[in-house]
């Protein structure tokens, strides 16, 4: 089982090399240290390597590794840096972080969910997947969408739930010289925009790729599962 994983593991990233979607070496890495059966339900194992999101309890869902890789990609993220994923999900794209930012000493990944049972799931997955960089990861409950005032400033922000419109806390709270991506749009279709603020504090906003998420419910979201359904 293990070693069909393994081989099946190899086999989606060589598809995601030649798709053009895995592109650094940093990135293809990182998605072949990191096992992804471990953060899907045990009776979906086998569809781990499947290109396709998977549910994982509480109405909510693992993001399809092609969209992992995109997002990790555009953030340009870097051994040494702090970053903050709001929407922990199952762990996974946390994990993927902080395989790239451990190989520097001081890079740390902050990972907030608001569902208190995933969080808990979430330490348990990353525990079993990679026990060496767990020090690196801090997961939190609570509400993302107003951003995680304690660590801030963050090189770089990656929001895997959809908003109607970037938070402005996340803006605050980004680094001058740091990335944000982010899906901005409503229920059935976003656009993952590429937030860049400069060296001097000037924003700019550059449209990615047509993407469909699970909603940001919080503060500066969605108010609820129904807000955006009109
Ligand atoms: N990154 C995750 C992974 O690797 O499995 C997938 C994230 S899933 C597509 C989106 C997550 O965002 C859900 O777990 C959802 O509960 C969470 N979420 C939605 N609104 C949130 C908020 N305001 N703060 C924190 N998490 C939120």
């Amino acid at each position: 089982m293990s070693a069909n994983l393994a081989r099946e593991r190899k086999m989606l990233v060589e598809k995601l090399k030649i798709e053009g979607i895995i592109k650094s070496n940093l990135i293809e890495e990182a998605f072949l240290a990191v096992p992804r059966e471990f953060f899907v339900p045990d009776h979906l194992r086998m569809y781990a390597y499947s290109d396709t999101p998977l549910p994982i309890g509480c109405g909510q869902t693992i993001s399809a590794p092609h969209m992992v890789a995109i997002m990790t990609e555009e953030l340009r993220v870097k051994p040494g840096d702090t970053v903050l994923e709001i929407g922990t999900g199952s762990g996974y794209q946390a994990t993927i972080l902080a395989h790239i930012v451990s190989k520097k000493p001081g890079g740390h990944v902050y990972t907030i969910e608001r569902i208190p049972q995933l969080a808990r799931r979430a330490v348990v997955n990353i525990a079993n997947a990679r026990p060496d960089i767990l020090y690196c990861i801090t997961v939190i409950i609570g509400d993302g969408s107003k951003g995680v005032e304690l660590f801030q400033p963050y090189d770089k922000i990656i929001v895997t739930a959809a908003a109607p419109q970037i938070p402005e806390p996340l803006i605050q709270q980004l680094k001058p010289g740091g990335t944000m991506v982010i899906p901005v749009g409503d229920r059935w279709e976003q656009v993952l925009q590429v937030v860049i603020k400069d060296e001097r504090g000037y924003v700019s906003i550059r449209d990615s790729i047509a993407c469909i998420f699970v909603p940001l419910i919080g503060q500066y979201g969605w108010r609820n599962e129904y807000d955006y359904i009109t």
